[in-house]
């Protein structure tokens, strides 16, 4: 085992037992490595539980992938995505068992936080999501997790998506979420705030901690059943390898067809325009300009409400 190896100590796993029962949370940051704001927040977040009275159990993970972390990229030097091999295994490379560590743990755990960034290559928009679970009480309780976490979007997704830290969750009916907010290869206070505020509300709705939960403001809803929906990194992919040129901001809304930017091959002098595939408002764009051929470039989210009546 070298200093890298999946372990609490690498990992800087904090427990907090109340004296009190109740549910067990586990919060984890850094399930890739270029995602610093979130890792920021669950630290400010130990220092905050430090003089709470908790009810049940808190376990935060603020460096979940530390082979990944300890080289400031997405991936460990195995070049696998963390987010795409669970559950793991013991045997396997290091993100194989980094996996298999943070499986074990999710499973013990009654909810389940995962906090991201868009990481140095990719920007997005504030959002909380979910996968739209099947069994209905999972699913509610998935709702009202991401409405306290008071972000401004609420994404529920397929629930058929595999190798996610949420789909460990899903199999083991554990509600769980995920946030993603900004990235870009800069670094945002304001999200560690958004995160910690965000973390705190939770806790609070789930009667772990004892505090308002601090509403600022009402979450728009979109729920997509596709069995692609939530899959950030295959929407309109690069025909090409070359400099992707945006030429739409985050948040702005499209029509379909309209101009997402260009793709460039600087050397064989080729730009081929990228139209969205459908109308919507901007969610995630690449914000690095080299792309490979097959890069997803943007996702464009369909922005009709879901009304929660209908079901
Ligand atoms: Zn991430």
């Amino acid at each position: 085992m070298n200093d890298q190896s999946p372990s609490s100590a690498t990992m800087g796993v904090a427990v907090f037992d109340g004296v009190e029962p109740g549910p067990r949370v586990l919060i984890t940051a850094g399930i890739h490595g270029d995602e610093f704001e979130p890792i920021v927040a669950v630290r400010q977040l130990q220092v905050v539980l430090r003089n709470e009275a908790i009810r049940g159990r808190v376990t935060l993970i603020p460096i979940a992938n530390p082979s990944a972390f300890n080289r400031g990229l997405r991936t460990a030097e195995d070049d696998l995505d963390l987010a795409r091999v669970f559950p793991g295994s013991p045997t396997g490379s290091i993100t194989h068992q980094t996996a298999f560590e943070l499986s074990e743990r999710i499973r013990q755990a009654d909810y389940y936080l995962d906090l991201h960034t868009g990481g140095t290559r990719l920007q997005l928009l504030p959002l909380a999501g979910y996968m739209l679970h099947s069994d209905p009480r999972v699913l509610a309780k998935q709702r009202a997790m991401a409405e306290a976490f008071q972000l401004p979007l609420i994404w529920g997704t397929s629930a058929e998506l595999q190798g996610r830290s949420l789909s460990v969750a899903r199999d083991a009916n554990v509600p769980a979420i995920y946030v993603e907010h900004g990235g870009g290869g800069s670094f945002d206070f304001s999200i560690v705030e958004s995160y910690l505020r965000g973390c705190l509300n939770v806790l609070a709705m789930l009667g772990v901690i004892e505090r308002q939960v601090d509403c600022r403001c009402t979450p728009t809803y979109v729920e997509e059943r596709h069995s692609n929906s939530g899959h950030l990194q295959v929407c309109h992919p690069a025909p090409h390898n070359g400099l992707f040129m945006p030429c739409v901001q985050l948040g702005q809304v499209v029509d379909q067809g309209d101009p997402l930017g260009t793709v460039f091959n600087v050397s064989k002098n080729i730009e081929t325009p990228i139209p969205a595939e459908h109308a919507g408002i901007v969610l995630m764009l690449h914000t690095s300009p080299s792309v490979s051929e097959g890069t997803g470039l943007a996702v464009v989210l369909q922005t009709n409400p879901r009304l929660r009546s209908s079901e």
